[in-house]
């Protein structure tokens, strides 16, 4: 079995951020927006929000540590880190946070018991793709992000969610809905290639 190299986005793969932006923009603007509607695109189609209200939201989620610590970890993703970790693969989260927001990355995944990972941490607008040489996977929530990894990474997958229902992605991303598969497509991977 092949030993894989493996990058992980951290919002969206780890934890619930859909669900916890649509709860704190309850609490701040008072509107009823779905977590499948929290995309900016959507967002700012739908009317609801202003765009310097989403990113006043986008500070408050990822920056202030008593709400950020309050995400709800993604089914399946404390069975199967583990279980990557211990079949030897290489396992590393390659998230847009960086500063205060990576940091509370690494308490959250501290507090879910998650075994510790190296982070890279790319920097809001940065391009991902620069960081992935040498990995045999990546998943990320965000189609944009994975675009640029296309010819770079061998094997990318879009983690499945309400809010990336619209966007197509293309033949050379696979689009995954839970961590059960996300893991059964790895081990795939690790036993068919040399
Ligand atoms: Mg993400």
């Amino acid at each position: 079995m092949k030993k894989l190299k493996i990058g992980l986005d951290f919002d969206g793969v780890f934890s619930d951020t859909g669900r916890l932006k649509s709860e704190t923009a309850k609490k701040l603007y008072r509107v009823d927006i779905p977590p499948e509607r929290f995309k900016k695109e959507l967002l700012l189609a739908d009317g609801l929000i202003t765009e310097k209200q989403y990113r006043t939201l986008q500070r408050i989620i990822y920056e202030m540590v008593g709400i950020g610590l309050t995400m709800e970890p993604v089914e399946g993703v404390q069975e199967f880190i583990p279980k990557l970790l211990e079949e030897g693969h290489e396992v590393i989260i390659v998230t847009s946070r960086d500063g205060k927001g990576a940091e509370i990355a690494k308490r959250w995944i501290k507090k879910h018991s998650i075994p510790w990972l190296l982070f890279i941490e790319v920097g809001q607008r940065n391009d991902k793709s620069k960081h992935l040489k040498g990995f045999d996977i990546f998943i990320d929530d965000d189609l944009d992000k994975l675009e640029p990894a296309v010819g770079i990474v061998p094997h990318l997958f879009l983690f499945s969610w309400g809010y990336n229902k619209h966007v197509d992605e293309t033949e050379f991303i696979t689009r995954i809905n839970s961590w059960k598969e996300f893991y059964e497509i790895i081990s795939k991977i690790a036993r068919t290639s040399k």
